[in-house]
């Protein structure tokens, strides 16, 4: 059906109209992503020429306006025009073309309920995994096209390798597409992820807004602005002594990548290392941890940007089916969880030497020097300490506070954590939440008694019963090297505070640790920080910051002793993702080149004078190197010949 009364710009501006006022939810599409505008002259036809010509006018003035002045004009026009012309014109604005835009949508979505889902190719609303329907296996080419597969692991590596040649062949620039498209059902349905994330996880809104949807929203930006440019064939230097022939890289995918995640960060990552392996071409299986799997959320979301779902599969389970999955060989394992896990998926992967990647636990250390702001660095270290009720990988676990201000940093840091609201909030408000699970209010509880019976003292968060997934700030001084709490991950909402004298002395107690994750360094002397930073064994340092080398893509994350191999995000992660393949392209000719057969003695001692040119360095060598390689090639080229005779 094509449109009559409006022009192509007045079109627009009505599609335009119509996400803003109808912008879909994870079941409906938004209004641009039907055809029921097209039906927009059986409603137009029955205007007065006037209305009409005023319809027609706000739609042009609306295909040049961006959607949130639009929002403003209509929040605006909700107003009663009160006696005021320009409200109740306004008004009159936002009932007529409100009316237009719903009646074309709700109409048509009430009669063709089942049209939408045909049009927007959604086959299947999926609420659970695993999938029972055969339909989301289907396949574009015949090829791939599978026999019934269940749902044990065989199963999912067999579609996943059915779905690489695929990959393969979709350009970067429709791979960037579906992450666009990714980026926008993310923010469209961001409330509805953060009550999912918030149901298992227990942590407050506002940590799951800013850690996992802004995070996943920030680094989505960031692969679409970039992984283009970072997964093109690359031109690499090519000596003088291969002169002519030039030299490639290619990044190339892997193939099928086993993604297996922790439950402290079940969005972020799901989709950050998903959407890396997939844009470098790969297929993905993901396996969640048991106590956060999400169920349906990574699939739905995947689906409504346009992901196949043999592209990337969620296969449910726990530790026995992450290591079913590891038994089929997949081309890469990217772990993200505890040590012991970390040390057991690389053993079973050393049997096939399967590449593996493990992002593993911390102990970070914040170091508070004496000229440090006291107000940014208390704040600092207890939202450091805190956030998802200290269950990060990075997590402030360790804070060593200069002698001379130890007093006074003690004191505000004990004022300041009795501000915070302890609890599970439903509005955005809450500032600590919940412990995922009760073995790790177990650990906590372990630490905290440790430490307790060796001395130390435990100066807030008295009121906590040692089983309540509630957990207030608990703050300790005292503590001594011997104490659980000293070097081992706690996973909690705990501030221990620890004095020192000195530089050399604090940088020899944070390389002690068995990890070495990230730190933060708090100075107004910027030499004293970076030559700090320098010499601590850590994977990543924030100065006068607070885990914030996680906030910012570009920047590769990982750790070093227990604290994991290799690095994710950025140039070099994402790379890691890749199959780096190095080529070397010569020019075709008949030339048969010095290195190659016959060697003579001849050709020896033309080589010989050659190596002593070229890397003896200087400008008279260099022009001997010249001649000499003249040289050796007419006669290696005659020589091949000669004996070829
Ligand atoms: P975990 O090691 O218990 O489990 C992680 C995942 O591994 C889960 O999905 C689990 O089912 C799976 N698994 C368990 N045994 C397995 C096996 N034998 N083979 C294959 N898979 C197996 O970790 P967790 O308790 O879920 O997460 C907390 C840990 O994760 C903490 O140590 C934390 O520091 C770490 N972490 C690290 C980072 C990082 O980027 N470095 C980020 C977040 C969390």
């Amino acid at each position: 059906m094509t449109i009559k009364l409006l022009k192509p710009i007045q079109q627009k501006g009505l599609l335009k109209l119509g996400d803003v006022i109808c912008p879909g939810d994870l079941e409906l599409p938004r209004f641009s992503k039907t055809e029921f505008y097209k039906e927009v002259d059986r409603i137009l036809d029955y205007m007065e020429k006037d209305d009409l010509e005023g319809i027609r006018f706000l739609l042009t003035v609306f295909s040049f306006t961006p959607k949130f002045i639009i929002n403003i004009i209509l929040q605006l026009s909700q107003r009663s025009g009160g006696g005021n012309l320009i409200l109740a014109n306004l008004r009159l604005l936002n009932i007529g073309l409100k009316g237009i835009i719903t009646t074309l949508y709700y109409s048509n979505l009430d009669e063709k309920g089942e049209e939408i889902f045909e049009v927007l190719k959604w086959k299947t609303k999926i609420t659970s995994i695993p999938v029972e329907s055969d339909d989301l296996y289907e396949h574009t080419d015949e090829a791939s096209r599978m026999v019934k597969l269940g749902n044990e692991p065989k199963d999912f590596m067999i579609r996943a390798k059915s779905a690489q040649a695929e990959l393969r062949e979709i350009s970067i620039e429709a791979k960037v597409n579906h992450l666009l498209e990714l980026k926008e059902v993310i923010l469209d349905s961001r409330d509805w992820i953060i009550d999912e994330i918030q149901k298992e996880n227990g942590k407050t809104r506002s940590d799951a807004l800013i850690s996992e949807i802004f995070g996943v929203l920030d680094y989505l930006n960031y692969l679409i602005k970039f992984a283009p440019r970072i997964l093109k064939d690359e031109k690499v230097h090519t000596p003088i002594a291969l002169l002519g022939k030039k030299s490639r890289i290619y990044y190339e995918p892997l193939g099928t990548i086993l993604i297996i995640s922790p439950w402290n960060y079940p969005f972020y990552q799901a989709i950050v290392p998903i959407t890396s392996a997939f844009i470098a071409g790969n297929s993905v299986l993901y396996k969640p941890s048991e106590h956060t799997p999400l169920t349906g959320v990574i699939e739905k979301i995947l689906e409504r940007a346009g992901f196949k779902p043999n592209w990337c599969q969620i296969v449910y389970g726990d530790g026995k089916i992450g290591s079913e999955l590891i038994d089929l060989r997949p081309d890469k394992i990217f772990f993200t969880g505890s040590v012991n896990t970390g040390k057991k998926i690389m053993a079973q992967a050393s049997s096939e030497l399967i590449p593996v990647e493990l992002e593993l636990g911390g102990k970070d250390p914040s170091i508070v020097f004496e000229d440090a702001s006291l107000e940014r660095s208390v704040r600092g270290v207890l939202w450091g300490a805190l956030t998802c009720s200290g269950q990060s990988c990075t997590s402030a676990e360790q804070v060593f506070i200069h002698h001379s201000i130890f007093e006074n940093f003690k004191n505000m840091i004990l004022t300041e954590a009795k501000k915070v609201r302890v609890g599970i909030d439903t509005d955005g408000d809450g500032e600590i939440g919940l412990m995922t699970t009760s073995s790790q209010v177990d650990i906590v509880a372990d630490h905290i008694k440790d430490a307790l019976n060796k001395g130390a003292t435990l100066l807030s968060g008295n009121e906590w019963d040692y089983k309540s997934k509630s957990i207030p700030p608990l703050i300790l001084e005292n503590i001594t090297a011997e104490m659980k709490i000293y070097d081992e991950e706690t996973f909690g909402p705990i501030i221990p505070l620890i004095s020192f004298e000195s530089e050399q002395e604090v940088i020899d107690k944070c390389n002690a640790s068995k990890f070495g994750l990230s730190a933060s360094i708090w100075s107004k002397d910027m030499i004293r920080c970076e030559r700090v930073a320098r010499a601590l064994h850590t994977g990543n340092v924030s100065i006068n910051n607070i885990m914030l080398t996680e906030g910012n893509p570009a920047l590769p994350f990982g750790g070093v002793k227990n604290s994991g191999i290799g690095r994710y995000k950025g140039e070099h992660g994402l790379r890691g993702f890749c199959h780096q393949k190095s080529v070397l392209i010569d020019s075709d000719s008949n030339k048969v080149e010095v290195n190659w057969y016959p060697y003579t003695l001849k050709k020896y001692k033309l080589f010989d004078k050659m190596t002593e040119f070229l890397f003896r360095g200087g400008v008279k060598n260099f022009l001997r190197f010249v001649i000499t390689g003249l040289q050796i090639e007419s006669y290696s080229d005659k020589e091949a010949k000669r004996k070829a005779e």
